[in-house]
Formats: C-alpha cells, sequence, structure tokens
C-alpha cells in the first residue's frame, strides 16, 4: 500500500515512531494509502530544520524567494491532472472540482505571494523637520502552519506561499484526513529547487503533530484553519506564550434573497453556495432567508433543480456532488437532519445517504437536502454542520432579516441578493461578517482581506494582510 512520508530538511522520510495511520478513499469507503503517524519527536526534527534554513532564507533576495515559488507554481500547473486527480481520490470532491478550483488556485496562491512580496512596501513617518520614521518589516523565524481537510491543497497554499514569500521557514501540518496533495507538493518543492529546511510537512493527528507545533517555543507564530473548538484550544495554548496567531475559523453563512433580484441567477449561484464541494466550504450559504413574495416560487424552483442534482462517483466528470469526506463526518451530518426534524423541520429533499452504484457502492454519500419550517434560532440554524444540508426560511423586512443573519455566534461570509443598490449598500454595512458578497458567491481576488468576525476567527489572511501576519514591523526613527 502506498505510503505518504514527511518532509523534512529536503527528504521524504518516515516518522520516527515506524507507525502509519490508514488514509480513506470516501468514495469507495476503504483504505487506500498510509500516512505517518508523527509525533513531537518528528516535530522537534521539523523545527530544527527550518531553524537552521531561517538565517539564509531570510536574507535569500526577494527576486530569488519570488523565482523559486514561482516555478512551484508552473510545477503545480504542469501537474494539474495527477493532483486533481490525488485531490478528488483524497476528499471524495468531484475531479472536476479539484480541477477547475483547487488545483489551479493552489497554484495562484503560490504565484500571488511570489509576486506580492516585491511590490510589498512599508510607511515611513516625516515628523516634519524633526525626524523620520520608517518601518522595516522583518521575517520572524518559523511559523506553524495547520490546515483543514475540505480544500485541502487550497488552504494549505494559501498559508504556506506568503509565510515562506515574506522569507519564513515554515513547519505545516495538512490535515490527517486528507494529506495526499501535501505529499505530492512535498515533491514538487524538492523539483523546484526549495533549499532543504524552508518548508517542513509533518504528517498526522491534530492533537498529537498539532498539539506539537502549537505548544513549540521555538514556533512564535501560529496560522491555523479549522473548526471553531480546535481554535479555541489552540488559542489557549499560543495567547500565554505570546504567539503571533491567525485563527480562520467556522461559519454559519446566510444567505439573503430580496424579491428584487435577478432570479435566474440568484438561483444558479445559490445552488452552487450551497452544495458546491458537498456543502464543505466554510463559505457555503447554509441559511437560506428569502423575502416573502418570491418565497413558494423560490422553494418550488430550487427543490425541483436539487432534486435532480447528480450525486455519484467523484470520478465522472457529469458528477456534481461527489462523496462526504469520511463516515464519521457524514453520520455527523445526517445527525443534524435528524436534529432538524426534531425541531420541527420538514425535509423538502435529501435528508438521507445516496447510494451510488458500482465501485461506490460502499462509499459515503448524502443527497443535497433542504429543509423548511424551523425557526431561525433552532440548534439546526445556529450550529455549522459543514455538509450538503440547507434550511429555507421567509422574511419580511430589511430590519428582520439582518436580526436573524446577525444571530449566531459565528460572522464568516455572508451573501446579498438585490438589484437594489442602496439596499445593497445598507446591508453590508450592517452584516456581521468578513465578508459580504452581493449578487456573487466565491468571486475571490486574492488581494482582499480574508477571514471572519465573532467566532469565525482572529485577523485576516489574503493580499499585504498575509505579509504583515508573516512579519515583524519595527520602527526605526532617526533624527534630522
Ligand atoms: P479541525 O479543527 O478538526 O482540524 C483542522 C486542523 O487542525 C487539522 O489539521 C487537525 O489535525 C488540526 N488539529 C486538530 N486538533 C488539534 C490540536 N489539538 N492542536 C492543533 N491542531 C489540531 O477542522 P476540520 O474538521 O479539518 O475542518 C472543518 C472546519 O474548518 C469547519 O469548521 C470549517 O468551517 C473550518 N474552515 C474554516 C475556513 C476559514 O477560512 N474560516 C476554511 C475552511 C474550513
Amino acid at each position: 500500500m502506498k505510503k505518504i512520508l514527511n518532509y523534512i530538511n529536503g527528504e521524504l522520510v518516515g516518522p520516527k515512531s515506524g507507525q502509519y495511520l490508514d488514509n480513506y478513499n470516501p468514495s469507495i469507503g476503504k483504505v487506500y494509502s498510509l500516512i505517518p503517524n508523527s509525533d513531537a519527536d518528528d516535530v522537534q526534527r521539523a523545527q530544527e530544520a527550518a531553524q537552521a534554513a531561517f538565517p539564509e532564507w531570510s536574507v535569500t533576495p526577494k527576486d530569488e524567494r519570488s523565482r523559486i515559488l514561482m516555478k512551484l507554481a508552473d510545477l503545480i500547473d504542469a501537474n494539474l491532472d495527477m493532483l486533481a486527480k490525488a485531490e478528488s481520490v483524497d476528499n471524495g470532491k468531484p475531479v472536476s472540482l479539484a480541477k477547475s478550483v483547487d488545483i489551479p488556485r493552489a497554484a495562484s496562491n503560490f504565484r500571488f505571494y511570489a509576486t506580492a512580496v516585491v511590490q510589498y512596501s512599508t510607511h515611513a513617518h516625516e515628523m516634519e523637520d524633526t525626524a523620520i520614521n520608517y518601518t522595516l518589516r522583518q521575517p520572524i523565524g518559523v511559523a506553524g502552519c495547520i490546515s483543514p481537510w475540505n480544500l485541502p491543497l487550497y488552504l494549505f497554499s494559501w498559508k504556506i506561499a506568503p509565510a515562506l514569500a515574506s522569507g519564513n521557514c515554515v513547519v505545516a501540518k495538512p490535515s490527517e484526513v486528507t494529506p495526499m496533495t501535501a505529499y505530492l507538493l512535498s515533491k514538487l518543492c524538492i523539483e523546484a529547487g526549495l533549499p532543504n529546511g524552508v518548508l517542513n510537512i509533518v504528517h498526522g493527528l491534530g492533537p498529537k503533530v498539532g498539539q506539537a507545533i502549537t505548544e513549540h517555543p521555538d514556533i512564535p507564530m501560529i496560522s491555523f484553519t479549522g473548526g471553531t473548538v480546535t481554535g479555541k484550544h489552540i488559542a489557549s495554548i499560543a495567547a500565554p506564550m505570546f504567539k503571533k496567531l491567525s485563527l480562520e475559523l467556522g461559519g454559519k453563512n446566510p444567505n439573503i434573497i430580496f424579491a428584487d433580484c435577478d432570479f435566474d441567477k440568484m438561483l444558479s449561484t445559490t445552488i452552487r453556495s450551497s452544495f458546491a464541494n458537498q456543502g464543505q466550504i466554510c463559505l457555503c450559504g447554509s441559511r437560506i432567508f428569502i423575502e416573502r413574495p418570491i418565497y413558494e416560487k423560490f422553494k418550488t424552483a430550487f427543490v425541483e433543480k436539487v432534486s435532480r442534482m447528480k450525486v455519484g462517483n467523484p470520478a465522472d466528470d457529469t458528477t456534481k456532488m461527489g462523496a462526504i469526506v469520511s463516515q464519521s463526518h457524514m453520520e455527523k451530518v445526517l445527525s443534524y437532519v435528524d436534529l432538524a426534524k426534531d425541531e420541527g423541520g420538514t425535509v423538502l429533499t435529501g435528508g438521507n445517504q445516496a447510494l451510488v452504484d458500482g465501485e461506490c457502492a460502499e462509499g459515503w454519500f448524502i443527497h443535497p437536502t433542504i429543509i423548511e419550517g424551523l425557526s431561525f434560532d433552532c440548534r439546526t440554524n445556529q450550529e455549522e454542520i459543514f455538509g450538503p444540508v440547507v434550511t429555507i426560511m421567509p422574511f419580511d423586512t430589511e430590519e428582520e432579516v439582518l436580526m436573524m443573519a446577525n444571530s449566531t455566534k459565528y460572522g464568516l461570509a455572508s451573501t446579498v441578493w438585490t438589484e437594489n443598490l442602496k439596499k445593497a449598500h445598507r446591508m453590508a454595512r450592517n452584516l456581521h461578517a468578513g465578508i459580504v458578497w452581493i449578487n456573487c458567491w466565491l468571486l475571490r481576488d486574492l488581494r482582499t482581506p480574508f477571514g471572519g468576525a465573532k467566532q469565525s476567527g482572529v485577523g485576516r489572511e489574503g493580499g499585504f494582510e498575509a505579509l504583515e501576519f508573516f512579519t515583524e514591523p519595527k520602527n526605526v526613527c532617526i533624527k534630522y
């Protein structure tokens, strides 16, 4: 069986303990590879390699760092088909999605930060004829980057690219649920000529490897994307150690549809924003609020289209919905459908495991699910489900929908559909969210700040925000 290896000091190596974990292909429900069950010893080796590489990498000219990251991006592009297939097998997502979104975006992340770092400039503050201050932004040292399973290479590279571009070395941990493309990336790093120790990838479980990274006294910054409960745990360890922390956490995003919207555009995008990647994108809109005059029209059209979505083998180009990432996650998502029924909801379509013929007969699939009849403040509408389950609710006024939209502990993203510009601006100002999409969804400009309010996170990624996170500002004051 294929063995995934750690990438430490430029070499592909097994875990010190010699122990491996099973890695599943969720579309067939079977183990297909093995992943290192690394521990604190492996993290220690990785940290030492990163620390040793830091003095040279941090003073390597930006142009040279940029050149290597560009080469890595080119290698990702050159291996698009192979990486997309691997991502699909490992995660269960349709190969067409991995090919059009995940892998191209991973290449873009490296390309974006390879160019951003050479364009980046710092501030100067002049005190008239007394003195001039200028800000130095220096790399800090070894960064810990911990990422989730839903967009494996996409989110992994979103952290690593700015950390490396700004001159830090990295100890990174991909999700143990979807480790394959991070492993394949480590091979491409070797091919791209990334110096030894600059990037180290340690595979394994969160409570072992992630915990060891978080606790390490010589890893002074942690960039984490994952669940809010894990983020809280990481913060409780890192904050008393005064580490720099970037936390990108869970969401329960509202999708607000006004009667004056462009109905067809809204409908096709809402299908995507509800069920892309089986609803396992932190930005998916899982609570759909519809202005009452078009509630019935929306419901009929939405249910009709969603009930015809093809759930099937992710390797098939015509599949719209692939497998759920793991059996335990499938069970968790289905338990929320049971909860919704207990809370008085009516399942309009879906609500159960989907059985797929052929080699996927034992796979973990769920029919896209729409539920109505729930109050905005029930558990189903307050807790993150992170699967192909949405609720629909009517509303009458802007004030009412804002109150319901803002009622959760989360504040990641939101979507608003209206042709009324003033209303759009009002909603954008009043929604408690880090991102507001008006008449679109998941339209991403990598220069913009990315992240959430309330329990959806602390700090922002994206654009120069990430370069600021991965550097320490130092003010230099010179008297004239
Ligand atoms: P998770 O929190 O279970 O795991 C995320 C990562 O943290 C994994 O690599 C895991 O191994 C690691 N981890 C687990 N325990 C740890 C510990 N004690 N110390 C250090 N690391 C530990 O999340 P998940 O199930 O992989 O991902 C789904 C969650 O991620 C959802 O809540 C989703 O909303 C969120 N997410 C957020 C964003 C965002 O940008 N805000 C993007 C994608 C996913």
